[in-house]
């Protein structure tokens, strides 16, 4: 029997765990940050917290004597898949990266590209604007260098504490998000800027069809560099990868 682990937290490393979950020849794991205080129930065994940087990943691989390691995690999650790279290089594990296609713009999108939450911050401008955080708890300290603007704010888990900016209000909530919500949502507090990670997928890209038809601007920050590793970009693909002796040739770079 192979074991494998997931390095999870995605809506994919979920779907992932669930087409595995009834197999006799795998024995799955999945990795959580363990940073939701409800995380979402698992179709597999789950480990939660970090590992202590990528020698602590390499030594759990050893000792748990795993064979794939799939690294399925957010696509901003840059520090964890470059761990991921290192620790299956060290404790001699095949990796394959999961990783959900960006979204492009098109027609009617109004996007202001930036490189991270700091240069977000720039692109809102001096004047007071209505601006929607659809970004995670974490990435949200840099707006308060602006305290001019409204913010609207959207987490899986409350903020707390609450930003120190005396214009805000808090929403919690976790996807799919749809269109037609997210649409009343920026209408109903005159939203005029949303800022959000280019996630890609389905579940959260409402926002970005309702900005569009109401003519809004998006700040999105972009992706962070990912490693150079195998990959594929959709369950699918992901199988054929496993079922297939996980040969690198499989897969291709995305
Ligand atoms: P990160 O910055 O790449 O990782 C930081 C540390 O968190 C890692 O070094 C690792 O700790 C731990 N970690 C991350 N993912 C883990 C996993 N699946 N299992 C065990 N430990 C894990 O990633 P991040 O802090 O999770 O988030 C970075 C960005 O991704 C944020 O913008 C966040 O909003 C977004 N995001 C992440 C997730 C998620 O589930 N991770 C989900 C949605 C969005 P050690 O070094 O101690 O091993």
């Amino acid at each position: 029997m192979r074991r494998m682990l997931i390095l999870g937290g995605t809506t994919e490393a979920r779907a992932l765990a669930e087409q595995l979950a009834p197999r006799r020849d795998l024995a799955v794991t999945l990795s959580l940050a363990g940073r939701t205080a409800n995380p979402v129930a698992q179709p597999v065994p789950v480990r939660s917290g970090g590992f202590g940087g990528a020698q602590g990943l390499a030594a759990y691989l050893v000792r748990e004597r795993i064979d794939l390691l799939i690294d399925a995690t957010h696509p901003y999650a840059a520090i964890m898949s470059a761990h991921a790279v290192a620790a299956a290089r060290s404790a001699g594990v095949s990796l394959l990266a999961l990783r959900r296609a960006p979204w492009i713009a098109v027609a009617g999108d109004r996007w202001i590209e930036v490189a991270d939450g700091r240069a977000a911050v720039q692109a809102l401008g001096e004047a007071p604007r209505r601006v929607f955080l659809a970004l995670g708890r974490n990435d949200l300290a840099p707006f308060t260098a602006a305290p001019q603007h409204f913010y609207l704010v959207r987490s899986v888990d409350p903020v707390e504490p609450p930003l120190a900016v005396p214009h805000a209000r808090y929403l919690t909530g976790r996807g799919p998000f749809v269109q037609a919500d997210e649409h009343d949502l920026l209408a109903a507090h005159n939203v005029e800027i949303v800022v959000c990670k280019n996630s890609g997928g389905d579940a959260t890209y409402g926002k970005i069809a309702a900005a569009r038809a109401l003519g809004r601007t998006v700040v999105m920050l972009r992706r962070p560099a990912l490693p150079a590793v195998p990959a594929v970009a959709t369950i699918a693909d992901a199988l054929a990868w496993i079922n297939h002796g996980h040969a690198p040739s499989a897969a291709r770079d995305v």
